[in-house]
């Protein structure tokens, strides 16, 4: 089975929390995480709109939580820990068929 990680990034606040929990549950450098939160804008296009994107980015740094004291009853820290519930971890192939739901949906495929 391939592992994946889906971000319905539509809805990602941007707070950051699984950045903090990967860090913190695996005694990270500060500058260091399985996954990075990038941000596109916030500026406005020409008809009125603005983009203003947060995009959870899964680094090489990420090892599935694979260590028994990382993960939290089972789910990975960093979707344990999103309050906004827009990190699913899972067989990639189930996940997949998640992307034609909604737009604004992105799958990493973890080695
Ligand atoms: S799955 Fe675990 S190791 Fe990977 S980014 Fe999330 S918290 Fe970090
Ligand atoms: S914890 Fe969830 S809402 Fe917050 S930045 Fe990470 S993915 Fe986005």
């Amino acid at each position: 089975m391939t592992v994946g990680i889906l971000v319905d990034y539509e809805f990602c606040t941007g707070c950051h929390t699984c950045e903090i929990a990967c860090a913190v549950s695996h005694d990270l450098p500060n500058d260091r995480a399985g996954v990075v939160v990038h941000h596109e804008g916030a500026w406005e296009m020409a008809n009125g709109k603005w983009q203003d994107t947060y995009l959870p980015v899964f680094t090489d740094v990420c090892d599935q939580c694979a260590g028994a004291s990382a993960a939290h009853d089972g789910a990975p820290m960093c979707v344990h820990h999103c309050q906004a519930d827009v990190l699913r971890m899972g067989d990639a192939e189930e996940l997949a068929k998640e992307l034609v739901r909604k737009p604004k949906q992105l799958l990493y495929t973890l080695a």
